[in-house]
């Protein structure tokens, strides 16, 4: 009688999956894998898993919610893990994200600029910035992310802040058009403000279902949750 996986089993299969394919669209492109940086998206997931991804040799993990994140890495802080911050974010609550988030990935105005920078500083603590970059025409409802136009006032922000560090860009592909299309607008958005910001070349692309194509228009960074860890409850 076989014995029935265990969820480490399930994360390394999904991971090694993951991974794989991560290589094969970094070569398609030119590109290694050591290229990439796999944000594992924890979301909805216990830190038990966090725990097991640990094992597994991640060392970025992604989280949109808080509390959920900060409770998380609460239980998780031994393990040495980069916590990315991707989701929308109130205003009211960036101070505190900013006291434990090591990488925020979701700047899309000034005013959390200035609450994030205020939690780094409690915690005595720099901040990694990426700013989030909207893909959606303008007047898009729920649009998250900033137009390309405001990227260069909200980077001076970030550099007048003092304890946040810019390090690029992030966005998310939109749901009516073919991401690769998505993501090659988002790749020259990315070379100009890099020509403007050489400090700046991280470019966080690519989810579940786009993470290839968004490797291939150059991604440094790709935020990886449902591939690895099973579908999510639904949400609440
Ligand atoms: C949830 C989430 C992801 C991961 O989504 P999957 O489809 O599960 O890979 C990536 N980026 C952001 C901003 C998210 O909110």
């Amino acid at each position: 009688m076989s014995t029935p996986p265990t969820r480490r089993d399930q994360i390394a299969a999904g991971l090694d999956d993951v991974r794989h394919r991560i290589a094969e669209a970094a070569s398609t492109s030119g590109r290694t894998a050591d290229d990439v940086t796999l944000v594992v998206v924890t979301k909805f997931f216990p830190a038990s898993d966090v725990r097991l991804l640990a094992g597994l040799g991640i060392t970025d993990v992604g989280e949109n919610r808080h509390p959920e994140a900060g409770d998380k890495l609460a239980e998780s802080g031994d393990l040495g893990l980069r916590w990315h911050f991707i989701g929308g974010l109130q205003s009211n609550k960036a101070a505190v994200v900013g006291s434990y988030a090591d990488v925020v990935e979701s700047v899309d105005r000034i005013k959390l600029v200035n609450a994030l920078n205020r939690g780094a500083h409690e915690r005595a603590h720099p901040v990694d910035v990426l700013l989030q970059v909207s893909l959606d025409p303008a007047g898009t409802e729920g649009r998250a992310g900033a137009d390309p136009q405001d990227l260069s006032a909200l980077a001076d922000a970030v550099d007048g802040s003092g304890m946040l560090t810019l390090r690029g860009l992030m966005a998310v592909a939109p749901l009516d058009e073919e991401p690769r299309a998505a993501f090659d607008r988002l790749a020259a958005v990315h070379a100009s403000f890099v020509a403007e910001r050489p400090e700046a070349t991280w470019l966080s692309a690519g989810m579940s279902n786009d993470f290839e194509e968004a490797i291939g228009a150059g991604a440094t960074h790709v935020r990886v949750g449902s591939a690895i860890l099973g579908a999510r409850p639904s949400i609440k």
